[in-house]
């Protein structure tokens, strides 16, 4: 970290943290479940005794990660007596308490985080990729995921992709069979020659059934193949790797540094999903990152159900992590959210996202919408479901 960032002496007085859901544009289906209707988030602020105020999100989804409640809980009740009146210069033994103070919730800590190293920004008028490292890219190539049961709104929003200038898209299969799944890629590889297009199965095919499908997949020549096994196959992964052409990409396999360490002892992978929400933030995501990185392996910038507030903390990890050099999937607040939590668009140009310069995260919330999507200590709201 950067020294400037320890020096900081201003504590933080403050915490408030929100469970949201923010209506979304179309059904999405996954190997693993389905989102419809809205995403889940938690949200955090942190004030620092000179005003500045800091916001980071979780980011659960309880198929892959863990639930909004847990992390709201996580933050509100666990997390808080070890942030508010702690000093921000202690960065680096806050979240080593919070990492220590509560087992799981990765998504929370990812939020407390960003929320954390946002007002560090802002009080040193740096953006937060400067705290955490140099800078190797100021943009970064953005990938969206085709995942809606109706083929022919994915194909609208193709064509929408290529006139925006986006070049790589991720094909999200194993909810419903074998047969759509290679009629979807087929047309995309005939049909958009401009797209770069990959496959994601989410943990969706038993272990015998990705024996038989995944090589013919793979004759279609996505360019990588990412997850057709539960996270725990680990020899099925390892076996699969060696069947296809394809670079066989782990996700739901690798949360943290200390699954990288095994997925590269067993031999499971071509490459990685890095997510911050997995991991339990960008610190841990870089460890990842560069752990891949020594094994010869290249990251990518996957994110879960996220609002533009966690995929900025995504792109200021990605911003130097010369590895993680297979692009990003940070496309909801563009092309998922009906409406953003972010004040300004999320920055992307041609198909690019731009790593902000501005103070810490670089670009701020719309508090009103805070209140507006709030459903904390509802029972009732249920965006998510299993496929089916
Ligand atoms: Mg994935």
């Amino acid at each position: 970290m950067h020294p400037s960032l320890m020096a900081i002496d201003e504590k933080i007085i403050a915490m408030e943290a929100w469970h949201l859901a923010l209506p979304v544009n179309s059904r999405r289906d996954h190997g693993i479940g389905t989102v419809a209707n809205a995403i889940e988030i938690v949200v955090v602020k942190l004030i620092a005794e000179g005003g500045a105020v800091g916001y980071g999100e979780g980011s659960p989804w309880s198929v892959f990660t863990g639930t909004p409640e847990a992390n709201l809980a996580g933050l509100d009740r666990y997390l808080r007596p070890h942030v508010v009146d702690a000093r921000i210069g202690d960065f680096e033994t806050i979240m080593a308490t919070a990492g220590k103070a509560l087992v799981h919730c990765t998504e929370a800590k990812a939020a407390l985080e960003a929320a954390l190293l946002d007002v560090a920004g802002k009080i040193l008028s740096k953006p937060v990729w400067a705290l955490l490292g140099d800078q190797c890219r100021k943009e970064i190539p953005l990938s969206c995921s085709l995942a809606n049961p109706d083929f022919d709104q994915d194909i609208e929003l193709a064509n929408r992709l290529v006139s925006d200038g986006v070049r790589y898209v991720k094909l999200k299969t194993g909810f419903r069979d074998h047969g759509f799944d290679m009629m979807r890629l087929e047309t995309l590889k005939q049909d958009f020659p401009e797209l770069t297009v990959r496959v994601d199965y989410n943990q969706g095919l038993g272990v015998a059934d990705a024996m038989k499908q995944v090589p013919e997949i793979d004759r279609l020549e996505p360019s990588f193949i990412e997850q057709p096994v539960a996270f725990h196959e680990y020899d099925a992964m390892a076996r699969l790797r060696d069947t296809t052409e394809a670079p066989l990409l782990a996700d739901e396999s690798v949360f943290g540094p200390e699954d990288m360490r095994r997925a590269i002892r067993e031999n499971i992978c071509d490459g990685v999903s890095v997510k911050i929400m997995k991991s339990g933030g960008m610190v841990r995501g870089m460890e990842v990152a560069k752990i891949a990185e020594e094994a010869g392996l290249p990251g990518y910038g996957g994110d879960m159900f996220e609002t533009g507030l966690a995929h900025l903390p995504g792109v200021h990890m990605i911003a130097v992590s010369p590895n993680i050099s297979l692009g990003c999937e940070f496309y909801q607040a563009t092309y998922y959210l009906e409406k953003d939590l972010l004040a300004e668009p999320f920055p992307v140009e041609n198909g690019m996202v731009q790593v902000p310069d501005a103070p810490g995260l670089g670009l701020e919330i719309d508090e009103d919408l805070i209140k507006r999507f709030d459903v904390s200590g509802s029972s009732s709201f249920n965006g998510n479901q299993l496929t089916g």
